[in-house]
């Protein structure tokens, strides 16, 4: 069974989040994909930064498709989750999965300050994609060469390209924050449910 992992703060999830995963979910015939919100510690609760409640909420409304689903592992752990342990934890769970571990470009180069990422490249397939045009699919190839040649000649990176959503979190959260409005950036589910709560309104 080949099994996708997306994890992310996903404060809020956004299109460009729900786009690529299900890319993923298709270009890799994927059996489910976990998406994986992080814990955040409640002291860093803010105004621009939604609770995990929240954020596993946003995260049902934004990735509803039935092989999506959502993974409370890193959210109740209550601490710092490295994805070598949450990987660890999955094939525990999972002991016959091939695991997919899918990052946009920005995370994909910073690959080389987590912790442990060789052994994390023997646990999965690390899948990237990009985000913008301001990096292209031979950057992250030269990335991957260059920090990880070993993994990079077993396979085990895979470069997928979707035809890239430009937004991140911080778009969504600024245009809440100045009173604009956010439709067709989430879902309208996630956009009611922002509105409603009046998650990312005061930040007073
Ligand atoms: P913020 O603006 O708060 O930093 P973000 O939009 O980058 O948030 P995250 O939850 O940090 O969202 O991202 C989770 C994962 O999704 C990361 O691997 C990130 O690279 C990827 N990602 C985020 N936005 C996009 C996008 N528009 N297209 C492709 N990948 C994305």
């Amino acid at each position: 069974m080949k099994i996708g992992i997306f994890g992310g703060t996903f404060n809020p999830p956004h299109i460009g989040h729900l786009n690529i995963a299900e890319g993923f979910l298709k270009e890799f015939e994927l059996s489910k994909v976990l998406i994986i919100p992080t814990y955040v510690p409640p002291h860093k609760i803010s105004p621009s930064l939604a609770s995990v409640e929240d954020r596993l909420k946003m995260c049902e409304l934004t990735f509803s498709d039935e092989a999506f689903e959502i993974s409370e592992i890193e959210s109740q752990r209550k601490g710092k989750s490295y994805s070598v342990d949450t990987l660890t934890e999955l094939g525990q769970i999972y002991p016959d999965a091939d695991f997919y571990f899918l990052v946009g470009d920005d995370m994909l180069l910073t690959l080389h300050t987590w912790r442990n990422p060789e052994h994390i490249l023997e646990m999965c397939k690390m899948v990237s994609t990009i985000r913008s045009d301001s990096y292209t699919i031979s950057d992250l190839e030269e990335y991957a060469k260059a920090y990880f040649p070993e993994a990079f000649e077993n396979d085990r990176f895979e470069f997928m390209y979707v035809p890239p959503i430009e937004l991140s979190s911080t778009d969504i959260r600024e245009r809440v924050e100045s009173g604009e409005d956010i439709k067709d950036m989430v879902t309208d589910a996630v956009r009611d449910y922002i509105f409603a709560r009046g998650i990312y309104c005061d930040r007073t």
